[in-house]
Formats: structure tokens, C-alpha cells, sequence
């Protein structure tokens, strides 16, 4: 069964995988670097214009170090959670000060950079320097969810157990190893998606457990997805955005209108940027960091 449906997801990878730019063999470390941390929590679509705009400006990880963490901030444009960008403006200086300006290939000397966990460690050890590790993202568990276990929906959150699975179900070969954790990870985004399957037109179909089962529903409370609306996130998304746009300094005036409704929630959260350090205070107001 292993081998059965490790060749038919990684022959279906052959054919349907997308083309993206970091996939391509002349890729450096530090492009896979950063579409790995790009693409965490965003879209793939939206990831590659920044990611391209991103690699001209910083080619390497000294060309981004020696540039401002507040420019990481404002080229990280609209991909939501910023906090990634002074991230990885740090962890440029970390490859700068530790590696020789480059990614490194340990395991645990990249779990060490700054806002690298084990997802991200794992992914750009496997497809940057061809280290098999498991790469475990929510689109690999929901594959072994359904395809393996039998089950319609991956546990809330990941599991000892899924990490198991996950590492049992590698394909022993190195190479295998590496492009199966690309495969089941596109096999996730593109085919097996979390509300609307598509097992008519994948490739696993028979073999898949929770398919031949019938697709039982999962008992259990309906999962919701986030609310976005007036929640802190958008705010400071608003304010963060104002700033990007302003090439001076905003008056806390002008930023209050970003939500006008709620003085509390916009002082929490200039609060909160201030303290992560995404915004500064200075003459006339609020900007990014220089
Ligand atoms: S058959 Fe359906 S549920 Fe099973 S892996 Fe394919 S898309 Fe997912």
C-alpha cells in the first residue's frame, strides 16, 4: 500500500504540481528560505510577487541585513503577519554573523534562527539541501488524515501521533523522500483541500481510506473558520499598512481613523506593534523602523 500510493502521488506531482519559481533546481537556499516562510500563513499566489520583488532587492541574506528592518517591513507588502518580515530581517543577520552569509544546513542551526520552527526547519532542510526530514504542514496531515487513518479531518492541532505517521509513511529513498514531501503537501493544497475534496480526480482515490469508507463524517462540533472583522489582527494589519504607505512620519490622529469606532482596540494595538517591535515612535507620530 506504502509504495502503491507513494508512486501515484509523486507521478500526479510529475504532472499537475505547479510550477513555482522556488521549486526550480537553480533555486538558492535563501529564495526556498523565504518562500517557506512566506508562504506559512499565505497563499501561494500572493507570496511570489513579493517573493520575487524580495530576492531582487535582497539576492543574498547580508543584502537584506544590511538594509533597515522597517524596508523588511514595508516590501512584506500585504501577506499578513509582518512579524515574519523583522523575523527574517533578523534571521538574515543571524546567517550574516554565524553561517558566512548563508543559509545553513543544520537541522538545529536553522530551528536556531529567529522565527523558525520546526515546520519551516524541516522544509527548507528537505528542499533546500535534500535532508528527508518530514515535512508536516496542514495539508500533509490532512492527506495522511484521510488517505491513511481514514479519517475526514486532522486533529486541531499536530499531534506526537500525526509526526509518527508522518515520519512512517516517508518513501525510504532519499529522493523520493524529498519530492514526496512536496507531493503530498501539493497533493493538500490543490485536491484533497479541507472543505471540498476533490477524490474524483485524485490520484490516490483508490487507495484512500477515508474514500473507500464512504467519506463518513467526522462527528463532532462543525470547525468555524476565524473571524477577520474588528479583530486586532486587521487593525494592526490598517495601521501597519498606513505606515508602509506613508513616506512620513503619521500623526496618532491619522492613525486613530484607521478604526474610529474603537480608541481602546487601536491603543492595543499600536500597544502591541510597539512592543514587537513593527513600529516606532517618533517626531510627528508613528513610522516603521528605521
Ligand atoms: S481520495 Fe479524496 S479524501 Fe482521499 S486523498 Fe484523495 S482527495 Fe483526499
Amino acid at each position: 500500500m506504502a509504495r502503491a500510493l507513494h508512486r501515484a502521488v509523486l507521478d500526479w506531482y510529475q504532472r499537475a504540481g505547479r510550477d513555482l519559481p522556488w521549486r526550480h533546481p537553480g533555486c538558492s537556499a535563501w529564495g526556498i528560505y523565504l518562500s517557506e516562510v512566506m508562504s506559512q500563513q499565505t497563499p501561494v499566489a500572493r507570496v511570489q510577487p513579493v517573493w520575487e520583488r524580495w530576492l531582487e532587492r535582497w539576492p543574498t541574506p547580508a543584502d537584506l541585513a544590511a538594509d533597515s528592518p522597517g524596508e523588511a517591513v514595508r516590501m512584506w507588502d500585504r501577506l499578513g503577519y509582518p512579524r515574519r518580515a523583522l523575523r527574517l530581517w533578523e534571521s538574515a543577520g543571524v546567517m550574516v554573523e554565524r553561517h558566512g552569509g548563508d543559509v545553513p544546513r543544520d537541522h538545529e542551526d536553522l530551528l536556531a534562527l529567529p522565527g523558525v520552527g520546526a515546520y519551516t526547519a524541516a522544509a527548507v532542510a528537505s528542499f533546500a539541501f535534500g535532508e528527508p526530514l518530514p515535512v508536516v504542514d496542514t495539508n500533509v496531515r490532512r492527506v495522511l488524515a484521510r488517505a491513511v487513518s481514514g479519517e475526514q479531518h486532522a486533529a486541531p492541532a499536530l499531534t506526537v501521533a500525526e509526526s509518527r505517521l508522518a515520519a512512517e509513511w516517508m518513501p525510504e529513498d532519499r529522493d523520493e523522500a524529498n519530492a514526496w514531501n512536496a507531493a503530498v503537501m501539493e497533493l493538500g493544497a490543490l485536491v484533497c483541500t479541507a472543505r471540498s475534496p476533490r477524490c474524483g480526480e485524485c490520484p490516490v482515490a483508490s487507495l484512500c481510506a477515508w474514500q473507500l469508507a464512504g467519506r463518513p463524517e467526522q462527528e463532532g462540533p462543525p470547525r468555524r473558520g476565524q473571524a477577520w472583522h474588528g479583530t486586532d489582527r486587521q487593525v494592526r494589519g490598517r495601521i501597519v499598512q498606513l505606515l508602509r504607505e506613508s513616506p512620513d512620519p503619521v500623526p496618532r490622529t491619522a492613525v486613530e481613523l484607521v478604526w474610529p469606532d474603537d480608541e481602546a482596540k487601536v491603543e492595543r494595538c499600536l500597544a502591541g506593534l510597539l512592543e514587537d517591535g513593527l513600529i516606532e515612535p517618533v517626531e510627528g507620530g508613528y513610522a516603521l523602523p528605521a
